[in-house]
């Protein structure tokens, strides 16, 4: 089963779709202005464990860009994050683990809470967490159980309520896993996800057009070739993306990356794909080769439009797109004074005479 594992950020956008507390907070990109304190900054890497290796910063006072600074520096388990997250303080009073998990031996969705939460919860034993298993009519006597196991016998609705719409949201967004791990109590007496891990079933991604993960522009279909490259590749068909590496290759460039941004290509993921290129440090040139079939090549134009705009260091641009809405593509690129190569071997010439 293909898995998809969503960002702490990503994740708490869908808790807070639902309707569960979440600490107000922002993403910020490396280059962003950077929230000023108290806050806590927080490393968006999909490990988890990141409290007990640094990725974790509350900064009561001081200066948040330096720590920024630094959480961009700082690798967890090999991965660098592309973004933090700058949050409200909370006010802690106590920290539980609450997760809903698909038991497949069972087939079921299963409820697994533990009273001591937070960055110890891995050396609690297995068989010291609380479990029980959900049907879609959560039985009113839930909401007790686990009251009771936390030890908060006053939140017993407020926890009902809880697992309801947890277990709703679990299933509309075909989860795998949801954890919140601390579930916070603040000196206030309210319940907020502190931090919320999500496993979707990617296997669903058909029925879901608004899933748009930072993971989607970084794994199966963006492949890092060489992180000191100097020509960075989008375009559309494995096939094609592959033959628009060589022809780079062949012309004496070397690629930075191979990208397939698939028929399901949306404006925004297409400007993700231009952030991710914007990572690698000798990208002087981006070649954008596409054959409209499913891709709607007015969408790549779009596309092209807002990352220039959104990113006014963008490399030089050689650009063809053919197909599917392409006359449409090139009216809005002439806009803004972009012409359309007629095919790769021209984007190639006027790279190479540049
Ligand atoms: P993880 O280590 O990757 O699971 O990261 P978490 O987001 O769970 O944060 C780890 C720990 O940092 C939490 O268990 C809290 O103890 C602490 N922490 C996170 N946010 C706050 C906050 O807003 N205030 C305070 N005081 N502690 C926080
Ligand atoms: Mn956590």
């Amino acid at each position: 089963m293909v898995t998809m594992e969503l960002l702490e950020y990503e994740a708490k956008a869908i808790l807070r779709s639902c309707f569960i507390p979440t600490p107000a907070g922002t993403v910020v990109f490396s280059g962003d202005t950077i929230p000023s304190a108290p806050i806590v900054l927080k490393s968006q890497v999909h490990t988890g464990g990141r409290g007990k290796l640094g990725g974790v910063r509350v900064v009561k006072s001081g200066d948040t860009r330096q720590i920024a600074k630094d959480l961009f520096a700082l690798s967890i388990k090999d991965e660098f994050p592309k973004t933090l997250l700058a949050e409200e303080l909370l006010d802690i009073k106590n920290e539980y683990y609450l997760s809903l998990q698909v038991n497949r031996s069972e087939g079921t969705i299963e409820l697994i809470a533990h009273r001591e939460g937070g960055i110890e919860v891995e050396s609690h034993q297995p068989s010291e967490f609380f479990r029980h298993e959900l049907s879609p009519e959560l039985s009113a006597a839930v909401g007790d159980s686990i009251a009771d196991y936390f030890e908060l016998p006053e939140k017993s609705f407020i926890l009902q309520d809880l697992l309801q719409i947890l277990y709703d949201c679990f299933v509309k967004s075909d989860a795998l896993l949801l954890e919140i791990n601390p579930l916070v109590l603040t000196s206030d007496d309210k319940l907020v996800a502190g931090d919320c891990k999500m496993t979707l079933d990617a296997d669903a991604g058909f029925r879901h057009p608004e899933w748009n993960f930072e993971q989607m522009a970084t794994s199966a279909n963006f492949v890092t070739l060489s992180r000191n490259g100097t020509v960075a590749t989008i375009a559309n068909g494995a096939g094609l993306a592959m033959a628009t590496v060589d022809a780079v290759k062949a012309v004496g460039h070397e690629p930075a990356n191979f990208l397939d941004i698939g028929g399901g290509a949306t404006v925004e993921g297409i400007v993700k794909s231009f952030r991710s290129i914007l990572d690698f440090p000798n990208v002087n040139a981006i070649i954008i080769n596409i054959f409209g079939g499913i891709v709607r090549c007015d969408d790549v134009a779009a596309a092209i439009i807002e990352a220039r705009k959104q990113f006014p260091n963008l490399p030089s641009l050689y650009v063809r797109l053919s197909g599917n809405r392409s006359a449409e593509a090139a009216d809005l690129l002439a806009e803004v004074g972009l012409a359309l190569y007629p095919d790769l071997t021209a984007c190639l010439q006027e790279l190479t005479h540049e």
